[in-house]
């Protein structure tokens, strides 16, 4: 009550706004894909606190690296030397695709969030094509900095005077999408929003190998691929949002562009990265990241050895603890019981996601497919009597998405499904 109460009286109105349940929950302690509340209740953690708790909360080896890192240097500016984000820069280009003569220098340049990592892949993508304009996705999200939040496509997340040289294409929703299934009409769509909304020469396309905050929607087969075909016919870049879907996330490869073969000219990421250090990178290739020599983009806190210590752990325990592989059976475990939830409960309209980036979407008619965020929001409420915490998302708030720590368990499987199924039957 206490925090509560500080939290009313000192925080700004614009942080206040997303204080998720009726009554708030104080988070005490966090260990692994499980979440201990001030009073000792324990919670199944499928949000991974927005998707930053990539290999688990508090995980000993990511804990162990930053505390070393901390205790011998804090910081170190990125004017100077340093071993660690120069290591972990060698690391993380060598998770990224080859191409197929196998000569793609991948560079990194660290930052502190997804948002500047976002605003960094705009100026680029700007500076090496010569092209100001820039195409993003209707649902799409990409941060609250002035630069991510004008290639934001949910109105909620905009605010005036924000946007500029951005134009607009439907995304490819395969449930509710205005052209119906595939990825041809809504291609077709990014052509004529070239020649319509735009000079004709564009910058890139900014998409998201699996959209979050739009509900998880997933880009059908031939999208990635179609759209950056496109996009750099009329000499643009193909930049992968992956602040979300990345790290394995998605089961089937370290990064959710590969489900399509499309290698992007530039990679943006955040979140898992840092299993909740706070770390972003833009990862481009060389001579894409060249003309930027001319042009200082400087983040203080880029490249911060502590952060980067933990990110290093991070991913030595997606390799070691196979968290990619656990993502894929524990995911399609979990997609099935969401599969039953869905033949039993009337009120889901859609179960849908890859790996451990799940949704279950509510609608007051199955047939017309009319958004119920009440219902949603009853669902989320209820969910917490079960233990879990989820998170709703969509442009219509109609959806539950499942983005847990990738350590989630078959075990858990199992209670998550017992627990949606309560909070669902809880409904009146
Ligand atoms: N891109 C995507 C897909 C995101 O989900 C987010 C954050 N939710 C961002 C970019 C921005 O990241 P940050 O909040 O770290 O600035």
């Amino acid at each position: 009550e206490a925090t509560a109460a500080r939290r009313d009286t000192y925080y700004a109105a614009s942080q206040q706004k997303f204080v998720p349940f009726k009554d708030p929950i104080v988070f005490k302690k966090g260990s692994m894909q499980y979440l201990w509340d001030a009073e000792g209740n324990k919670y199944t953690d499928l949000l991974g606190m927005n998707v930053c708790i990539s290999v688990g909360h508090s995980h000993p080896r990511v804990v162990s690296a930053a505390m070393e890192q901390a205790q011998e240097l804090t910081h170190c500016t990125t004017m100077f030397h340093h071993p660690v984000p120069a290591h972990f820069a060698e690391e993380f280009a060598a998770t990224m695709p080859k191409g197929k003569d196998d000569n793609i220098e991948w560079v990194v340049h660290f930052t502190n969030s997804g948002s500047e990592a976002v605003d960094l892949a705009m100026a680029v993508a700007r500076t090496f094509t010569g092209n100001l304009d820039l195409l993003a996705l209707r649902s799409g999200y990409h941060g609250p900095t002035s630069g991510a939040q004008s290639i934001t496509g949910i109105a909620n997340f905009r605010h005036p005077g924000m946007s500029g040289n951005v134009a607009f294409v439907p995304e490819p929703n395969q449930y509710r999408g205005i052209f119906g299934k595939g990825a041809d009409p809504y291609l077709d769509e990014i052509d004529q929003t070239i020649r319509a909304a735009t000079t004709g020469r564009v910058a890139g396309i900014f998409v998201e190998s699996v959209q979050g905050y739009g509900g998880i929607i997933e880009m059908p087969k031939g999208y990635m691929s179609g759209a950056a075909e496109r996009v750099r016919a009329a000499g643009g870049l193909y930049i992968a949002d992956e602040v979300q879907s990345g790290f394995g996330r998605t089961g089937d490869n370290m990064w959710g562009f590969e489900a399509d073969g499309v290698i992007p000219d530039i990679v943006v990421m955040a979140k898992g990265i840092g299993n909740g250090f706070p770390l972003g990178a833009v990862v481009t290739q060389k001579h894409i990241a060249a003309p930027m020599a001319e042009k200082f983009m400087f983040h203080t806190y880029g490249a911060n050895p502590t952060c980067c210590a933990a990110g290093r752990a991070v991913l030595a325990v997606i390799r070691d603890e196979k968290l990619q592989p656990n993502a894929k059976n524990v995911g399609n475990a979990l997609l099935a019981r969401l599969k039953d939830l869905q033949d039993k409960h009337k009120a889901i309209g859609d179960v849908r996601g890859r790996g451990l980036m799940l949704a279950i979407e509510m609608v007051k008619d199955r047939k017309t497919k009319e958004p119920d965020p009440e219902t949603t929001a009853a669902v989320f409420e209820n969910c917490r009597e079960s233990g879990l915490i989820l998170s709703k998302s969509g442009q219509y708030q109609s959806v539950l998405r499942m983005v847990p720590p990738l350590c989630l368990s078959m075990d858990d499987v199992d209670t998550v499904a017992n627990g949606l199924d309560r909070a669902f039957s809880a409904l009146r």
